[in-house]
């Protein structure tokens, strides 16, 4: 089974690393992409170039990558990156073999408003993970989402290895209230965003004064 990460890594914290690890690692994947979008369609342009928020991915998932595997599809394809697209384009060089798209909660409670959404429940399992703030009320999804919620979920990880694609299964993270967004508007106020990104990261911020880094933050 190969997992598959997608954001837009604006820049990449914890709260995505350790998800996909703790995925990676509950669902024994073969590899886990992770997949740094080129224009996200549902929100305005990345703060950060394609080429800086690749940068910033490949340093903090380092050489020794294990399981880990960038992949930049969507930034060679350009344009707006659609998941359908990518999911297709994956499902066609691997076969039958499982796929896992994990979402938060946040982005799954969306996942009607995404380009083509139930191709995309087609071509992949669904791995939904907690996201601090947001809830999951089946009552409160979309009815056509809650429908497949209700007929897709599977309670074991063990029922996806059974079928390429199809399934939804609910997975439990460590809670990491981190998010892109806050890390930007900090390093914007001129304070500290370490320990909250890998230091690698945090230095690449600096050294090419992403986010409008004040200039005070450099010695922390
Ligand atoms: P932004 O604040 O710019 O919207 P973000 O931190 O939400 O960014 P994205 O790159 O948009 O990060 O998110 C990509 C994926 O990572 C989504 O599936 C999202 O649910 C998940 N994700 C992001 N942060 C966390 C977190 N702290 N815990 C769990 N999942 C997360």
């Amino acid at each position: 089974m190969i997992g598959v990460y997608g954001g837009t890594f604006d820049p990449v914290h914890f709260g995505h690393l350790r998800a996909a690890l703790e995925v990676y690692q509950g669902l024994k994947l073969r590899e886990m992409r992770l997949i740094p979008c080129y224009r996200p369609p549902h929100r305005e342009p990345p703060v950060a170039d394609a080429r800086a928020r690749l940068t910033m991915l490949r340093a903090a998932v380092g050489d020794d990558t294990g399981g880990f595997k960038v992949d930049n599809r969507e930034m060679r394809r350009e344009g707006v990156s659609y998941m359908v697209d990518t999911l297709a384009e994956l499902r066609e060089e691997i076969g039958d073999e499982p796929l896992c798209l994990v979402l938060g909660a946040d982005a799954f409670v969306q996942l009607h408003t995404w380009h083509r959404w139930e191709a995309i429940t087609a071509l992949t399992h669904l791995i939904v993970t907690h996201r601090p703030g947001w809830s999951l009320e089946v009552g409160d999804l979309d009815p056509a989402l809650a429908r497949l919620w209700r007929s897709a979920r599977v309670g074991d990880a063990g029922e996806l290895a059974a079928a390429p694609a199809g399934r939804i299964l609910q997975f439990a993270i460590t809670a990491l209230d981190i998010s892109a967004t806050r890390i930007r508007a900090m390093v914007a106020r001129g304070e500290s965003p370490r320990f909250l990104l890998p230091e690698k990261v945090w230095n690449l911020i600096r050294l090419q004064g992403l986010y409008h880094i004040k200039r005070d933050v450099d010695e922390h």
